[in-house]
C-alpha cells in the first residue's frame, strides 16, 4: 500500500480524501493555490505545497505545478477528486510517464468516454441502450432540420464536446432545430474550442439515474446500485438520492449489468458512474460516462457500507477487489443536500465573503439514523470568487426514505451558516414539498414548482402558531433578563404585565402566559423550551413536537428560520400594537436607479438596449462567475435608460451596468 499520496483538488473533496486516507494510515499531502493558503484541506493534510495564482488555470489545472508538488513530496499517487483534472487523459497520462500512480481508471477509458459522440458509439457497441437520434456530425443547420425531422420532435441538439450542461438544446420544431443548431455550435466552440454537433430524440418527464461502478485492474467490474439525481437547477445536481424511488429490481439490475458491459469494454478500473436519462415508462438511454468520484458519492456509501474512496486507493495500489456482485446489498435511503453559497431568493445569485457563523448540525450514527457532512470550509473563512460555490454536502441515512427526508430536514433545521448567502431554505422547502415527499420528480421539478422564484417554504397554521408561541416565550426571556441585570423595570411597552399581542408576518395574535406554554387568542399551546438569550439555535417542545430554528435578535421579537422559511415574530404590548396600525407601511418603491453588479464576472451577454420597457422578473443581462452563468433580472418594472456594459466586459462588484429612468 501506498505510503503518501497527493490531493490534486481542494475543498470538500480534498478533507474528504484526507479522511479516508487517514483512516488506511497513509500520509497526504495539500496543495493549494494563493486563494487558499488558510483553507481547511491545507490544513488537514499532513503537508501541503503552494502551486500558484488562485485561478485554478495558473494553479490547480497545471499538471507540471502538480507533478513537481509529487516529486518535491514523495508522495506515490495522486486522488484527483472531481473537477479539475479528474478527466483529463494528459494529466492521467503524464502522472503514468513518471511512475506516478493515478487514483483514477486508465488514460484510454477517460479519453473513450471525454466525447459525447464516441462514447455513444462505444456504449451502443456494449449492447447499452442509448438515446435515438443520429450518431454521425451535422454539418449545416438544413441537415440539422432534416435529421431533426427524421427522429421526431422533440429532439436535444448537444455538443459533443459538451460538459456542465452547456451546448445544449431542446427544439420543438424546424424553426426551433435551426436555431438551436446555431447557438449550441457558438457556444459549443467558444466554451470547448470543438463545435461538432449531434441530434437525439429529447426524452420527455426526464429524470436523471445514475449507476455507479467500481472496477479494478483485474478485470472484475460491479455495480453499485443507482442515484437518483433528477433535482437539477441549468443542468446542476442539488438534492440527490439513493436508491431511486422509480426503479423496480429488474430495471436496477439492467442499467447495472449494461454498465458494467460499458465498463469492461473501455478496460475500466477505480470509481466511475454511467449516467442514464430515464422516461416515464422507465425505459432508461445512456447519456455519458464520468470517469471519477462523483460530488454524490456519499448517498451510495451509506446504502452500501462501502468506503468508494478506500476501494479507489486499493484498486490504484493493484489490489484485487475483494466484494463480488452477490455482496452488495442495498440498505435503506440516503438523501444528499449541496449547499451551495448563493442566494436562492435573489435568483440563486452566488454569494462571496467570510463565513461569520458555520455551525453544521452534528454528525451522528443513533437509532437508525445517520447524519454526515462533507465540508471543505470553517468558521471564520472565506468564501472565494475563484471556485465553485457548493460549500459542503449534507447526507442523511434512515431506514425508509421518508426517513432520511425528514432526517434531512431536522440536520438542514440545526445548520447555521452566516456572513454569506446559502441555500438552506431553498433545499429545506424541497424536503417539505409534498410532489418530492411522494417522489414524483423529473429533471424539470425545480422550474415547474418555483417557476416565479423561491419565496420561502409555505407557512402552515400549525407552524405558525408553534412559532408565534415560541417567540413570545423567548422575548420574555429577553426582558426577564435586561429586568435581572439593570433592576430596572422595563417601559411599560414591555411590561410583562401588561397585554401583549404577537405579530407573525402580519397576523396578530393575543398572547398570555399559560401553566404549561401560552395561550395564542385563548387557545393554550403547550411549550417548553431552555433556549437563553444569546443562543444561536432554539429547541421547542411545542404541543408535543419537538422544533428547532436557527435565531437572530430583532428589536422587537427574532426571526426564526426552520423548514425553509424564515418567519419574524414581533412582540408587543396591546396599546404598541395598536398604535401600530397607525405606523404608516413602507413600501419599498425599489427605488434603486441601477443594475449594479453583485459579484465580480463577466458579462456573457446583455438582454435589452435603451428605450426597452421591462417588466419585473424579465431578464437584464447575463454574468458568468464562480463557474456559473446568473441571469439577473430586473426586481420591477422600468425603462432602460443606458446600457454601460457589453459582452466580454470583465465586472467589479458594484460596477454599475444599467441605468433605469
Ligand atoms: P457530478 O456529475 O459529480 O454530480 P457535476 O456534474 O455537477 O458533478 O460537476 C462535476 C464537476 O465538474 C464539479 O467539480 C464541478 O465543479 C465541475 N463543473 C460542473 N459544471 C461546470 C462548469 N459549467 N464549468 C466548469 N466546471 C464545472
Ligand atoms: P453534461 O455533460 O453537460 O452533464 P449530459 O449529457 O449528462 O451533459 O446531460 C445533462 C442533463 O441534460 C441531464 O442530466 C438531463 O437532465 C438533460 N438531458 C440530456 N440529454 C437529454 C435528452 N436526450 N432528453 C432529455 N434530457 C436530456
Ligand atoms: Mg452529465
Amino acid at each position: 500500500m501506498f505510503k503518501k499520496i497527493l490531493i490534486a483538488n481542494r475543498g470538500e473533496i480534498a478533507c474528504r480524501v484526507i479522511r479516508t486516507a487517514r483512516a488506511m494510515g497513509i500520509q497526504t499531502v495539500a496543495v493549494y493555490s494563493d486563494a487558499d493558503s488558510l483553507a481547511l484541506h491545507v490544513r488537514e493534510a499532513d503537508e501541503a505545497v503552494h502551486i500558484g495564482g488562485a485561478p485554478a488555470s495558473e494553479s490547480y489545472l497545471v499538471i507540471e505545478k502538480i507533478i513537481d508538488a509529487v516529486k518535491q513530496t514523495g508522495a506515490e499517487a495522486v486522488h484527483p477528486g472531481y473537477g479539475f483534472l479528474s478527466e483529463n487523459r494528459a494529466f492521467a497520462e503524464a502522472l503514468d510517464a513518471e511512475g506516478i500512480a493515478f487514483i483514477g481508471p486508465p488514460a484510454g477509458a477517460i479519453e473513450a468516454m471525454g466525447d459525447k459522440i464516441t462514447s455513444k458509439k462505444l456504449a451502443a457497441e456494449a449492447g447499452v441502450t442509448t438515446v435515438p437520434g443520429y450518431m454521425g456530425l451535422i454539418e449545416d443547420a438544413d441537415e440539422a432540420v432534416k435529421i431533426a425531422g427524421d427522429i421526431g420532435y422533440p429532439v436535444m441538439i448537444k455538443a459533443s464536446a459538451g460538459g456542465g450542461g452547456k451546448g445544449m438544446r431542446v427544439a420543438w420544431n424546424d424553426e426551433e432545430a435551426r436555431e438551436g443548431f446555431q447557438s449550441s455550435k457558438n457556444e459549443a466552440a467558444s466554451s470547448f474550442g470543438d463545435d461538432r454537433i449531434f441530434i437525439e430524440k429529447f426524452i420527455t418527464q426526464p429524470r436523471h439515474i445514475e449507476i455507479q461502478v467500481l472496477g479494478d485492474k483485474h478485470g472484475n467490474v460491479l455495480y453499485l446500485g443507482e442515484r437518483e439525481c433528477s433535482i437539477q437547477r441549468r443542468n446542476q445536481k442539488v438534492i440527490e438520492e439513493a436508491p431511486s424511488p422509480f426503479l423496480d429490481a429488474k430495471t436496477r439490475k439492467a442499467m447495472g449489468e449494461q454498465s458494467v458491459a460499458l465498463s469492461q469494454a473501455v478496460d475500466y478500473c477505480s470509481a466511475g458512474t454511467v449516467e442514464f436519462i430515464v422516461d416515464g415508462d422507465r425505459n432508461f438511454y445512456f447519456l455519458e460516462m464520468n470517469t471519477r468520484l462523483q460530488v454524490e458519492h456519499p448517498v451510495t456509501e451509506l446504502i452500501t457500507g462501502i468506503d468508494l474512496v478506500e476501494q479507489m486507493i486499493k484498486v490504484a495500489a493493484g489490489e484485487k477487489l475483494k466484494l463480488k456482485q452477490k455482496d452488495v446489498k442495498l440498505t435503506g435511503w440516503a438523501m444528499e443536500s449541496r449547499i451551495y453559497a448563493e442566494d436562492p431568493y435573489r435568483g440563486f445569485l452566488p454569494s462571496t465573503g467570510r463565513l461569520s457563523y458555520y455551525r453544521p448540525p452534528q454528525e451522528k450514527v443513533a437509532d437508525g439514523i445517520t447524519v454526515r457532512n462533507d465540508t471543505g470550509v470553517y468558521e471564520g473563512g472565506e468564501i472565494s470568487l475563484f471556485y465553485d460555490p457548493m460549500i459542503a454536502k449534507l447526507i442523511t441515512h434512515g431506514p425508509d426514505r421518508l426517513s432520511a427526508v425528514d432526517a434531512m430536514s431536522d440536520a438542514l433545521d440545526g445548520f447555521r451558516i452566516d456572513g454569506i448567502r446559502h441555500n438552506i431554505d431553498f433545499v429545506g422547502a424541497i424536503m417539505g414539498h409534498q410532489r418530492f415527499r411522494d417522489g414524483n420528480l423529473t429533471t424539470a421539478f425545480i422550474d415547474e414548482e418555483y417557476p416565479e422564484g423561491f419565496d420561502g417554504a409555505p407557512l402552515d397554521d400549525t407552524r405558525q402558531k408553534a412559532l408565534a408561541a415560541l417567540g413570545y416565550v423567548m422575548m420574555r426571556k429577553r426582558l426577564l433578563r435586561a429586568t435581572q441585570t439593570s433592576h430596572v423595570l422595563t417601559s411599560h411597552e414591555y411590561d410583562p404585565a401588561s397585554e401583549m399581542m404577537v405579530d407573525i408576518g402580519g397576523a396578530v395574535m393575543r398572547v398570555d402566559e399559560a401553566k404549561t406554554g401560552v395561550t395564542l387568542d385563548g387557545q393554550v399551546v403547550a411549550l417548553a423550551t431552555d433556549w437563553q438569550p444569546g443562543d444561536l439555535f432554539a429547541h421547542a417542545e411545542v404541543d408535543g413536537e419537538t422544533i428547532c430554528v436557527t435565531v437572530e435578535r430583532l428589536a422587537e421579537g427574532y426571526r426564526l428560520t426552520g423548514r425553509g422559511r424564515a418567519v419574524e415574530v414581533k412582540v408587543r404590548s396591546l396599546l404598541a400594537q395598536e398604535l401600530m396600525q397607525h405606523v404608516p407601511e413602507v413600501v419599498d418603491d425599489g427605488s434603486d436607479m441601477a443594475l449594479i453588479c453583485p459579484m465580480p464576472g463577466v458579462v456573457m451577454s446583455v438582454a435589452v438596449a435603451e428605450g426597452n420597457v421591462v417588466k419585473a422578473g424579465q431578464p437584464l443581462a447575463v454574468v458568468e462567475a464562480m463557474k456559473m452563468e446568473n441571469i439577473l433580472r430586473a426586481e420591477k418594472d422600468v425603462t432602460i435608460a443606458k446600457v454601460l456594459c457589453a459582452e466580454g466586459d470583465k465586472l467589479a462588484v458594484d460596477d454599475i451596468m444599467i441605468e433605469f429612468e
